[in-house]
Protein backbone atom coordinates (compact mmCIF):
# COMPACT_ATOMS: atom_id res chain seq x y z
CA UNK A 1 0.00 0.00 0.00
CA UNK A 2 2.70 2.64 0.99
CA UNK A 3 4.98 1.61 -2.14
CA UNK A 4 1.24 2.07 -4.27
CA UNK A 5 0.93 5.18 -2.59
CA UNK A 6 4.34 6.30 -3.17
CA UNK A 7 3.62 5.25 -7.31
CA UNK A 8 1.02 7.58 -7.18
CA UNK A 9 2.01 10.27 -6.30
CA UNK A 10 5.34 10.46 -8.34
CA UNK A 11 3.40 9.64 -11.18
CA UNK A 12 0.87 12.85 -10.06
CA UNK A 13 4.22 14.62 -10.02
CA UNK A 14 3.17 15.85 -6.24
CA UNK A 15 1.99 14.27 -3.32
CA UNK A 16 -1.61 13.14 -3.02
CA UNK A 17 -2.15 13.46 0.23
CA UNK A 18 -0.57 15.94 3.02
CA UNK A 19 1.91 14.71 6.00
CA UNK A 20 -0.82 14.88 8.35
CA UNK A 21 -3.43 12.46 6.54
CA UNK A 22 -0.42 10.12 5.65
CA UNK A 23 0.29 10.17 9.36
CA UNK A 24 -3.67 9.41 10.64
CA UNK A 25 -3.27 6.67 8.49
CA UNK A 26 -4.99 7.61 4.86
CA UNK A 27 -2.34 6.39 2.24
CA UNK A 28 -3.86 2.66 2.44
CA UNK A 29 -7.84 3.69 1.94
CA UNK A 30 -6.88 6.67 -0.54
CA UNK A 31 -4.67 4.24 -2.81
CA UNK A 32 -7.63 1.21 -2.42
CA UNK A 33 -9.77 4.18 -3.36
CA UNK A 34 -7.70 4.92 -6.48
CA UNK A 35 -6.84 1.72 -8.18
CA UNK A 36 -10.21 -0.44 -7.19
CA UNK A 37 -12.86 2.21 -7.02
CA UNK A 38 -15.74 1.66 -4.68
CA UNK A 39 -14.97 -2.07 -4.49
CA UNK A 40 -11.05 -1.26 -2.84
CA UNK A 41 -13.54 1.64 -0.30
CA UNK A 42 -15.29 -1.51 0.89
CA UNK A 43 -12.90 -3.79 0.94
CA UNK A 44 -10.80 -1.40 3.16
CA UNK A 45 -13.85 -0.73 5.19
CA UNK A 46 -14.52 -4.58 6.15
CA UNK A 47 -10.62 -5.09 6.60
CA UNK A 48 -10.44 -2.54 9.14
CA UNK A 49 -13.49 -3.42 10.60
CA UNK A 50 -12.45 -6.88 11.03
CA UNK A 51 -9.01 -6.00 12.50
CA UNK A 52 -10.41 -3.73 14.54
CA UNK A 53 -13.01 -6.25 15.77
CA UNK A 54 -10.62 -9.23 16.09
CA UNK A 55 -8.22 -6.83 18.23
CA UNK A 56 -10.32 -4.91 20.11
CA UNK A 57 -12.35 -7.95 21.38
CA UNK A 58 -8.60 -10.21 22.38
CA UNK A 59 -7.73 -6.93 23.96
CA UNK A 60 -10.80 -6.32 26.09
CA UNK A 61 -11.00 -10.45 27.00
CA UNK A 62 -7.46 -9.91 27.96
CA UNK A 63 -7.66 -7.05 30.07
CA UNK A 64 -10.62 -8.57 31.99
CA UNK A 65 -8.99 -11.85 32.22
CA UNK A 66 -5.89 -10.20 34.17
CA UNK A 67 -8.82 -8.24 36.39
CA UNK A 68 -10.11 -11.38 37.40
CA UNK A 69 -8.02 -13.79 37.74
CA UNK A 70 -4.66 -12.43 38.25
CA UNK A 71 -6.23 -9.79 40.49
CA UNK A 72 -9.20 -10.42 42.25
CA UNK A 73 -8.36 -14.37 42.34
CA UNK A 74 -4.63 -13.87 43.62
CA UNK A 75 -5.28 -10.83 45.58
CA UNK A 76 -8.65 -9.94 46.53
CA UNK A 77 -10.29 -12.59 47.16
CA UNK A 78 -8.87 -16.04 46.99
CA UNK A 79 -10.37 -19.13 47.21
CA UNK A 80 -8.43 -19.79 50.31
CA UNK A 81 -7.10 -16.51 51.41
CA UNK A 82 -4.32 -18.41 53.84
CA UNK A 83 -2.91 -20.82 51.63
CA UNK A 84 1.27 -20.93 52.01
CA UNK A 85 3.43 -21.90 49.20
CA UNK A 86 3.63 -25.80 48.59
CA UNK A 87 0.01 -25.91 49.61
CA UNK A 88 -2.94 -28.04 48.10
CA UNK A 89 -5.52 -25.24 46.95
CA UNK A 90 -8.79 -27.43 47.43
CA UNK A 91 -7.90 -29.29 50.81
CA UNK A 92 -4.94 -27.20 52.43
CA UNK A 93 -2.83 -30.07 53.16
CA UNK A 94 0.97 -29.87 51.90
CA UNK A 95 1.60 -31.51 48.39
CA UNK A 96 5.17 -32.94 49.68
CA UNK A 97 7.21 -33.39 53.04
CA UNK A 98 7.98 -30.51 54.35
CA UNK A 99 11.78 -29.96 56.02
CA UNK A 100 11.12 -30.08 59.87
CA UNK A 101 7.10 -31.02 60.29
CA UNK A 102 7.70 -34.82 58.57
CA UNK A 103 4.59 -36.58 59.66
CA UNK A 104 1.74 -33.62 58.85
CA UNK A 105 -0.87 -35.11 56.43
CA UNK A 106 -0.22 -34.49 52.53
CA UNK A 107 -2.85 -34.25 50.40
CA UNK A 108 -4.13 -37.01 48.26
CA UNK A 109 -6.56 -35.20 46.52
CA UNK A 110 -7.43 -37.09 42.57
CA UNK A 111 -7.70 -35.65 39.43
CA UNK A 112 -11.00 -34.61 38.36
CA UNK A 113 -10.95 -36.27 35.56
CA UNK A 114 -10.79 -39.61 37.60
CA UNK A 115 -13.08 -38.61 40.22
CA UNK A 116 -16.28 -40.32 40.63
CA UNK A 117 -17.95 -37.52 42.39
CA UNK A 118 -17.11 -34.61 39.49
CA UNK A 119 -18.69 -37.78 37.14
CA UNK A 120 -21.82 -37.60 39.14
CA UNK A 121 -22.00 -33.86 38.83
CA UNK A 122 -21.34 -33.72 35.55
CA UNK A 123 -23.87 -36.35 34.68
CA UNK A 124 -26.52 -34.57 36.92
CA UNK A 125 -25.62 -31.27 35.57
CA UNK A 126 -25.88 -32.57 31.98
CA UNK A 127 -29.27 -33.89 32.57
CA UNK A 128 -30.84 -30.68 34.15
CA UNK A 129 -32.73 -28.35 31.62
CA UNK A 130 -33.39 -25.57 33.42
CA UNK A 131 -31.52 -22.01 33.82
CA UNK A 132 -30.12 -22.82 37.35
CA UNK A 133 -28.00 -26.28 37.04
CA UNK A 134 -27.99 -28.37 40.61
CA UNK A 135 -24.76 -27.38 42.68
CA UNK A 136 -21.46 -29.30 42.75
CA UNK A 137 -21.40 -31.88 45.30
CA UNK A 138 -17.84 -33.64 44.91
CA UNK A 139 -16.20 -33.15 48.26
CA UNK A 140 -13.31 -32.37 47.27
CA UNK A 141 -13.83 -30.70 43.96
CA UNK A 142 -16.80 -28.94 44.24
CA UNK A 143 -16.39 -26.34 45.92
CA UNK A 144 -13.09 -25.07 44.15
CA UNK A 145 -16.00 -25.34 40.81
CA UNK A 146 -18.36 -23.27 42.04
CA UNK A 147 -15.70 -20.59 43.00
CA UNK A 148 -14.31 -20.66 39.25
CA UNK A 149 -17.80 -20.67 37.85
CA UNK A 150 -18.01 -17.44 39.44
CA UNK A 151 -15.16 -16.15 38.54
CA UNK A 152 -15.86 -17.09 34.92
CA UNK A 153 -19.60 -15.09 35.91
CA UNK A 154 -17.44 -11.97 37.16
CA UNK A 155 -15.10 -12.14 34.10
CA UNK A 156 -17.96 -11.97 31.84
CA UNK A 157 -19.51 -8.61 33.55
CA UNK A 158 -15.82 -7.36 33.05
CA UNK A 159 -15.58 -8.04 29.99
CA UNK A 160 -18.99 -5.64 29.51
CA UNK A 161 -17.65 -2.81 31.74
CA UNK A 162 -14.03 -3.13 29.84
CA UNK A 163 -15.99 -2.63 26.37
CA UNK A 164 -17.82 0.60 28.12
CA UNK A 165 -15.01 1.94 29.78
CA UNK A 166 -12.71 1.83 26.09
CA UNK A 167 -15.89 4.45 24.15
CA UNK A 168 -14.98 7.26 26.90
CA UNK A 169 -11.18 6.53 25.95
CA UNK A 170 -11.56 6.30 21.83
CA UNK A 171 -13.52 9.82 22.55
CA UNK A 172 -10.76 11.41 24.60
CA UNK A 173 -7.75 9.89 22.15
CA UNK A 174 -10.15 11.39 18.96
CA UNK A 175 -11.10 14.73 21.01
CA UNK A 176 -6.85 15.28 21.73
CA UNK A 177 -6.29 14.70 17.85
CA UNK A 178 -3.95 11.76 19.26
CA UNK A 179 -1.05 11.04 15.90
CA UNK A 180 -1.18 7.62 15.78
CA UNK A 181 2.88 7.43 14.63
CA UNK A 182 3.86 9.73 17.87
CA UNK A 183 1.44 6.85 19.83
CA UNK A 184 3.42 3.69 18.35
CA UNK A 185 6.51 4.94 19.27
CA UNK A 186 5.51 6.42 22.99
CA UNK A 187 3.88 2.64 23.82
CA UNK A 188 7.83 1.25 23.17
CA UNK A 189 9.28 3.36 25.93
CA UNK A 190 6.39 2.91 28.12
CA UNK A 191 6.40 -1.12 28.35
CA UNK A 192 9.71 -2.23 26.58
CA UNK A 193 11.32 -1.74 30.14
CA UNK A 194 9.40 -5.08 30.91
CA UNK A 195 10.52 -7.08 27.97
CA UNK A 196 13.62 -8.54 30.10
CA UNK A 197 12.00 -8.27 32.88
CA UNK A 198 9.40 -11.10 31.71
CA UNK A 199 11.75 -13.05 30.09
CA UNK A 200 13.66 -13.64 33.32
CA UNK A 201 11.04 -14.48 35.19
CA UNK A 202 10.22 -17.50 33.24
CA UNK A 203 14.01 -18.86 32.01
CA UNK A 204 15.86 -17.40 35.57
CA UNK A 205 15.34 -19.08 38.66
CA UNK A 206 17.42 -16.31 40.40
CA UNK A 207 15.31 -13.73 39.54
CA UNK A 208 13.31 -11.92 42.13
CA UNK A 209 10.74 -9.99 42.70
CA UNK A 210 12.31 -6.97 43.89
CA UNK A 211 14.87 -7.35 40.92
CA UNK A 212 11.79 -7.82 37.92
CA UNK A 213 9.48 -4.51 39.64
CA UNK A 214 12.55 -2.38 39.75
CA UNK A 215 13.83 -3.54 36.12
CA UNK A 216 10.38 -2.57 34.74
CA UNK A 217 9.80 0.97 36.69
CA UNK A 218 13.76 1.70 36.67
CA UNK A 219 13.92 1.14 32.53
CA UNK A 220 10.66 3.15 32.16
CA UNK A 221 12.05 5.92 34.12
CA UNK A 222 15.19 6.06 32.75
CA UNK A 223 13.54 5.58 29.02
CA UNK A 224 11.25 8.66 29.42
CA UNK A 225 14.21 10.85 31.18
CA UNK A 226 16.40 10.30 27.85
CA UNK A 227 13.35 10.83 25.27
CA UNK A 228 12.16 13.83 27.14
CA UNK A 229 16.02 15.40 27.67
CA UNK A 230 16.49 14.74 23.98
CA UNK A 231 13.53 16.28 22.70
CA UNK A 232 13.95 19.79 24.75
CA UNK A 233 17.22 20.28 22.71
CA UNK A 234 15.31 20.58 19.69
CA UNK A 235 13.88 24.48 18.75
CA UNK A 236 10.69 25.04 21.18
CA UNK A 237 12.30 22.49 23.28
CA UNK A 238 8.51 20.81 25.05
CA UNK A 239 6.62 23.72 24.76
CA UNK A 240 2.60 22.88 24.80
CA UNK A 241 3.09 24.09 20.85
CA UNK A 242 5.96 21.74 19.79
CA UNK A 243 5.66 19.36 22.49
CA UNK A 244 4.28 16.26 20.02
CA UNK A 245 6.46 16.97 17.31
CA UNK A 246 9.72 17.64 19.20
CA UNK A 247 8.93 14.54 20.97
CA UNK A 248 7.89 12.89 17.69
CA UNK A 249 10.90 13.58 16.13
CA UNK A 250 12.98 9.82 15.10
CA UNK A 251 15.78 9.96 17.37
CA UNK A 252 14.48 11.08 20.86
CA UNK A 253 11.96 8.13 20.30
CA UNK A 254 15.13 6.01 19.45
CA UNK A 255 17.05 6.73 22.29
CA UNK A 256 14.00 6.41 24.27
CA UNK A 257 13.08 3.33 23.47
CA UNK A 258 16.67 1.54 23.14
CA UNK A 259 17.27 2.90 26.91
CA UNK A 260 13.98 1.84 28.37
CA UNK A 261 14.55 -1.82 26.75
CA UNK A 262 18.66 -1.58 28.17
CA UNK A 263 18.36 0.06 31.57
CA UNK A 264 15.03 -2.09 32.59
CA UNK A 265 17.22 -5.25 31.54
CA UNK A 266 20.46 -4.10 33.38
CA UNK A 267 18.39 -3.06 36.31
CA UNK A 268 16.66 -5.79 36.83
CA UNK A 269 19.78 -8.12 36.87
CA UNK A 270 21.77 -5.73 38.94
CA UNK A 271 19.20 -5.84 41.76
CA UNK A 272 18.48 -9.26 41.18
CA UNK A 273 22.28 -10.26 42.01
CA UNK A 274 22.04 -7.91 45.14
CA UNK A 275 18.64 -8.97 46.44
CA UNK A 276 19.98 -12.41 45.92
CA UNK A 277 23.39 -13.54 45.93
CA UNK A 278 23.92 -16.62 47.12
CA UNK A 279 22.10 -19.40 44.90
CA UNK A 280 22.77 -23.50 46.01
CA UNK A 281 21.57 -25.88 43.99
CA UNK A 282 18.61 -27.13 45.96
CA UNK A 283 17.41 -23.12 46.92
CA UNK A 284 17.01 -23.83 42.47
CA UNK A 285 15.31 -26.91 42.61
CA UNK A 286 12.80 -25.56 45.26
CA UNK A 287 11.86 -22.57 43.33
CA UNK A 288 11.42 -24.71 40.01
CA UNK A 289 9.53 -27.10 42.49
CA UNK A 290 7.56 -23.42 43.68
CA UNK A 291 6.80 -22.64 39.96
CA UNK A 292 5.71 -26.05 38.95
CA UNK A 293 3.13 -25.51 42.17
CA UNK A 294 1.43 -22.83 39.88
CA UNK A 295 -0.72 -25.23 37.93
CA UNK A 296 -4.46 -25.68 37.44
CA UNK A 297 -6.09 -28.35 40.00
CA UNK A 298 -8.92 -29.30 37.73
CA UNK A 299 -6.80 -29.79 34.49
CA UNK A 300 -3.62 -30.11 35.59
CA UNK A 301 -0.74 -29.89 32.82
CA UNK A 302 0.83 -33.64 33.86
CA UNK A 303 -2.44 -35.06 32.42
CA UNK A 304 -1.95 -33.07 29.26
CA UNK A 305 1.47 -33.71 28.76
CA UNK A 306 1.60 -37.35 29.81
CA UNK A 307 1.55 -38.82 25.82
CA UNK A 308 4.66 -36.40 25.34
CA UNK A 309 6.68 -37.70 28.69
CA UNK A 310 5.05 -41.14 28.39
CA UNK A 311 3.68 -40.70 32.16
CA UNK A 312 1.88 -43.39 33.81
CA UNK A 313 -1.52 -42.16 35.47
CA UNK A 314 -0.65 -40.44 38.89
CA UNK A 315 -2.82 -41.18 41.90
CA UNK A 316 -3.06 -37.97 42.91
CA UNK A 317 -3.56 -34.72 40.42
CA UNK A 318 -0.57 -33.03 41.63
CA UNK A 319 1.88 -35.90 40.95
CA UNK A 320 4.64 -35.00 38.47
CA UNK A 321 7.59 -36.13 37.31
CA UNK A 322 10.88 -34.70 38.57
CA UNK A 323 12.00 -31.94 37.15
CA UNK A 324 15.53 -33.69 35.12
CA UNK A 325 12.72 -35.86 33.10
CA UNK A 326 11.07 -32.75 31.96
CA UNK A 327 14.27 -31.03 31.27
CA UNK A 328 15.24 -34.10 29.05
CA UNK A 329 11.99 -34.38 27.33
CA UNK A 330 11.66 -30.43 26.34
CA UNK A 331 15.39 -30.26 25.67
CA UNK A 332 14.63 -30.28 21.69
CA UNK A 333 11.97 -27.97 21.73
CA UNK A 334 14.04 -25.63 24.29
CA UNK A 335 16.90 -25.72 21.67
CA UNK A 336 14.58 -24.72 18.61
CA UNK A 337 13.10 -21.90 20.28
CA UNK A 338 16.61 -20.39 21.18
CA UNK A 339 17.45 -21.20 17.57
CA UNK A 340 14.66 -20.02 15.91
CA UNK A 341 14.88 -16.66 18.24
CA UNK A 342 18.37 -16.43 17.44
CA UNK A 343 17.54 -16.61 13.60
CA UNK A 344 14.60 -14.78 13.21
CA UNK A 345 15.84 -11.45 15.37
CA UNK A 346 19.32 -11.40 12.99
CA UNK A 347 16.75 -11.95 9.76
CA UNK A 348 14.68 -9.22 10.99
CA UNK A 349 16.44 -6.80 12.60
CA UNK A 350 20.23 -7.41 10.70
CA UNK A 351 19.94 -8.83 7.73
CA UNK A 352 16.69 -7.68 6.54
CA UNK A 353 16.84 -3.64 6.78
CA UNK A 354 20.70 -4.20 6.23
CA UNK A 355 19.76 -5.81 2.81
CA UNK A 356 18.15 -2.74 1.95
CA UNK A 357 20.69 0.03 3.12
CA UNK A 358 23.09 -1.24 1.12
CA UNK A 359 21.30 -0.57 -1.87
CA UNK A 360 21.36 3.28 -2.38
CA UNK A 361 18.56 3.41 -5.28
CA UNK A 362 17.16 0.01 -6.74
CA UNK A 363 17.01 -0.14 -10.94
CA UNK A 364 14.17 -1.75 -12.64
CA UNK A 365 15.41 -5.30 -12.49
CA UNK A 366 16.01 -5.20 -8.35
CA UNK A 367 12.61 -3.39 -7.65
CA UNK A 368 10.57 -5.74 -9.92
CA UNK A 369 12.83 -8.80 -7.76
CA UNK A 370 11.96 -7.18 -4.31
CA UNK A 371 7.80 -7.08 -5.10
CA UNK A 372 7.91 -10.70 -6.32
CA UNK A 373 9.18 -11.22 -3.00
CA UNK A 374 7.39 -9.60 -0.86
CA UNK A 375 4.55 -11.05 -3.35
CA UNK A 376 5.28 -14.38 -2.57
CA UNK A 377 6.05 -14.01 1.17
CA UNK A 378 2.24 -11.90 1.27
CA UNK A 379 0.36 -15.31 -0.54
CA UNK A 380 2.07 -17.99 0.90
CA UNK A 381 1.46 -16.85 4.50
CA UNK A 382 -1.93 -15.57 3.55
CA UNK A 383 -2.71 -18.91 1.94
CA UNK A 384 -0.76 -20.87 4.95
CA UNK A 385 -3.09 -18.90 7.68
CA UNK A 386 -6.37 -19.32 5.43
CA UNK A 387 -5.79 -23.39 4.77
CA UNK A 388 -3.77 -24.49 8.14
CA UNK A 389 -6.76 -23.68 10.05
CA UNK A 390 -9.84 -25.17 7.82
CA UNK A 391 -7.61 -28.26 7.52
CA UNK A 392 -7.06 -28.05 11.49
CA UNK A 393 -10.84 -27.71 12.42
CA UNK A 394 -11.97 -30.45 9.13
CA UNK A 395 -9.49 -32.83 10.78
CA UNK A 396 -10.77 -32.52 14.12
CA UNK A 397 -14.53 -33.18 13.17
CA UNK A 398 -13.42 -36.49 11.34
CA UNK A 399 -11.21 -37.66 14.34
CA UNK A 400 -14.17 -36.58 16.93
CA UNK A 401 -16.88 -38.25 14.41
CA UNK A 402 -14.43 -41.28 14.38
CA UNK A 403 -13.96 -41.38 18.27
CA UNK A 404 -17.40 -40.72 19.03
CA UNK A 405 -18.60 -43.75 17.27
CA UNK A 406 -15.60 -46.06 17.99
CA UNK A 407 -17.12 -45.16 22.04
CA UNK A 408 -20.98 -45.71 20.90
CA UNK A 409 -19.23 -49.16 19.50
CA UNK A 410 -17.49 -50.06 22.55
CA UNK A 411 -20.27 -49.30 24.35
CA UNK A 412 -23.04 -51.43 22.60
CA UNK A 413 -20.17 -53.67 22.44
CA UNK A 414 -19.61 -54.15 26.47
CA UNK A 415 -23.85 -53.78 26.87
CA UNK A 416 -23.63 -56.91 24.68
CA UNK A 417 -21.01 -59.12 26.44
CA UNK A 418 -21.28 -57.56 29.90
CA UNK A 419 -23.51 -60.35 30.43
CA UNK A 420 -21.32 -63.29 29.59
CA UNK A 421 -17.71 -61.77 30.37
CA UNK A 422 -16.53 -61.46 33.90
CA UNK A 423 -15.88 -58.06 34.93
CA UNK A 424 -12.45 -57.99 35.71
CA UNK A 425 -11.54 -58.10 31.79
CA UNK A 426 -13.93 -56.49 30.65
CA UNK A 427 -12.20 -52.95 32.46
CA UNK A 428 -9.50 -53.97 31.13
CA UNK A 429 -10.61 -53.50 28.10
CA UNK A 430 -12.34 -50.22 28.19
CA UNK A 431 -8.84 -48.91 30.46
CA UNK A 432 -6.75 -50.24 26.94
CA UNK A 433 -9.07 -48.28 24.82
CA UNK A 434 -9.44 -45.17 26.85
CA UNK A 435 -5.65 -44.99 26.95
CA UNK A 436 -5.32 -45.25 23.14
CA UNK A 437 -7.44 -42.56 22.47
CA UNK A 438 -6.08 -40.52 24.89
CA UNK A 439 -2.46 -40.99 23.43
CA UNK A 440 -3.62 -40.30 19.87
CA UNK A 441 -5.34 -37.10 21.16
CA UNK A 442 -1.92 -36.00 22.84
CA UNK A 443 -0.43 -36.43 19.71
CA UNK A 444 -2.80 -34.63 17.69
CA UNK A 445 -2.86 -31.96 20.56
CA UNK A 446 1.21 -31.09 19.83
CA UNK A 447 1.05 -31.03 15.82
CA UNK A 448 -2.06 -28.54 16.63
CA UNK A 449 -0.17 -26.82 18.99
CA UNK A 450 2.87 -25.99 16.57
CA UNK A 451 0.44 -25.33 13.47
CA UNK A 452 -0.87 -23.13 15.81
CA UNK A 453 2.34 -21.59 17.14
CA UNK A 454 3.30 -21.28 13.52
CA UNK A 455 0.12 -19.73 11.78
CA UNK A 456 0.16 -17.11 14.95
CA UNK A 457 3.65 -16.03 14.14
CA UNK A 458 3.24 -16.19 10.75
CA UNK A 459 0.63 -13.23 11.16
CA UNK A 460 2.04 -11.56 13.51
CA UNK A 461 5.13 -11.36 10.97
CA UNK A 462 2.56 -10.23 8.32
CA UNK A 463 0.89 -7.73 10.41
CA UNK A 464 4.33 -6.34 11.02
CA UNK A 465 5.66 -6.39 7.55
CA UNK A 466 2.06 -4.87 7.43
CA UNK A 467 2.39 -2.19 9.23
CA UNK A 468 6.07 -1.37 8.41
CA UNK A 469 4.69 -1.05 4.38
ZN1 LIG B 1 -5.36 -31.63 48.16
ZN1 LIG C 1 -14.40 -34.38 42.18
Amino acid sequence: MGLAYLGLSSAQGSPLLTDDDVMKGLAAPLVAQKLLGSVGEYSMLFLILMAVMSTGSAEVIAVASIIIYDIYQAYICPFKPNLKDGQCILCGNYLRKQKGDEDAELCTCKSADKCRGCEEDTKKRAASTGLVKPHYTCDVHGEFKEYQEHLLNYKNWCIVLCTFFSVPLCLFCWAVNLNLAWTYYFTGILISSSVVPIAVTIIWARATSTGVISGVIGGCAVGMTGWLSYASTYPGGLSAATFVRNTGEELPMLTGNMLAITVGGAICIIVTFITRWNMTPEIEEAEWERTRDIDNPLSPWVTKYKGELNLDDGENFHDRPPLEVVIRKFRAAKITAYAAAVLFTLFFICLWPGSMLSIDILDLEGFNIWTTISRGWAFTAAAFIVIVPMYQEINAIVKQVAKNKAESSTDAQNLAQGVVQPLQQNGAAIGMDAGNVNIGYQRTNKHDYIFQRLRNTLSRVVSISKSSQ
